[in-house]
């Protein structure tokens, strides 16, 4: 199928940071030469949630705030695929929520990214969860997603990018892969990625940016100074980027399979399962 399916032109607006995202992820997915046919992407809603109508693989566009459960379930039907869930940050930090913080908990093999542009860009510029004090009138404090992702105990690989910089971005996306493809669970990437219609922030975050991982005394396997550190950067107004966290724990594929061969694999020839059928049928009689 994915030699069939010609990629469509992004439909974003000149300057959108969602095209430095997807040029880093391209690069990242042939750099590790992960294969076309073995990949998924499925696609939230938002601007970014058109993400894997721009790229050769398999894609899936999910319901508004329900992406992470799919992949989760793609995941655990086929372990063996890339699987990549991508959308905004509207649809992964409001209305997704719950599900964000449930799939940290749980830990499945995927990568996560969001385009976190603190506006609603796909429906005319409202302020979203991580929209700054006093965009667009709003008073609320902001929603801080990787805060979020460092205290859950179970979150096993945590980083943030920015589309202004492509080095650092390609880097996060090559580690966030081998991480999820190595099933060690969820790769979490809030990728900085500015709304130049709505809310422009490129300059501001430019000299905002941060990045904790050329200080050669920050510790990546450190839970607790991850979280002071990001925290403290956050509160001196910076923005920390890099990989902030890198762990170890079980992954949601290995708690629920528990050795049993995945979905994808198992023998559904009805011959093969009469007795199974016969089972079921006989529960019902
Ligand atoms: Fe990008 Fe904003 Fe345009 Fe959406 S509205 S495509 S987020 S610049």
């Amino acid at each position: 199928m994915t030699e069939y399916f010609k990629p469509v032109t992004p439909i974003w607006c000149p300057g959108c940071g969602d095209f430095g995202i997807l040029a880093s992820l391209k690069k990242a997915l042939s750099d590790l030469k992960i294969p076309p046919h073995e990949t998924v992407v499925l696609g939230g809603i938002g601007c970014f949630g058109h993400i894997h109508n721009d790229l050769a693989v398999y894609g899936y566009h999910a319901l508004h705030g329900r992406v992470l459960p799919t992949a989760m379930a793609v995941k655990l039907a086929n372990p063996r695929l890339t699987v990549i869930a991508a959308g905004g940050d509207g649809d992964g930090y409001a209305i997704g929520g719950n599900h964000f913080l449930h799939a940290l908990r749980r830990n499945p093999s995927i990568v996560y990214i969001v385009s976190n542009n603190g506006t609603y860009g796909l429906t005319k510029g409202q302020p979203s969860p991580t929209a700054q004090v006093g965009y667009e009138g709003t008073q609320e404090t902001p929603f801080e997603p990787v805060l979020t992702a460092l205290s859950m105990r179970s979150t096993t690989f945590i980083a943030r990018g920015f589309s202004g910089n492509q080095v650092q971005l390609q880097m996060i996306f090559r580690e966030a892969l081998q991480h999820a493809n190595s099933l060690r669970g969820m790769a979490f990437v809030d990728v900085l990625s500015p709304c130049v219609t709505y809310n422009d922030t490129y300059a501001e975050w430019r000299k905002a940016t941060v990045d904790v991982n050329a200080d050669a005394g920050y510790d990546v396997t450190n839970r607790t100074k991850a979280f002071q550190t990001v925290l403290g950067l956050l509160e001196a107004g910076k923005l920390p980027t890099g990989i902030l966290y890198r762990g170890s724990g079980k992954s949601y594929e290995e708690m629920v399979l528990q050795g049993k061969e995945p979905m994808a694999y198992q023998n559904i020839q009805p011959a093969a399962n009469v007795e199974m059928y016969r089972k079921l049928i006989s529960r019902y009689k």
